[in-house]
């Protein structure tokens, strides 16, 4: 099954990407992204 993933910026908390994959319910996705908010790139995790 596959549901969609929300990141959001660690710095300002603004959810800026969504990707498809599973919910790993053991290891949060993180992934380094460009937000437009603090303009440059930041570390971004997975939330609901
Ligand atoms: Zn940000």
């Amino acid at each position: 099954m596959t549901t969609k993933l929300i990141l959001a910026c660690t710095v300002c908390g603004s959810r800026n990407y969504s990707v498809p994959g599973n919910r790993n319910q053991a290891v949060r996705l993180e992934l380094k992204k460009f937000c437009n908010t603090c303009n440059a790139h930041t570390l971004h995790k997975e939330t609901k």
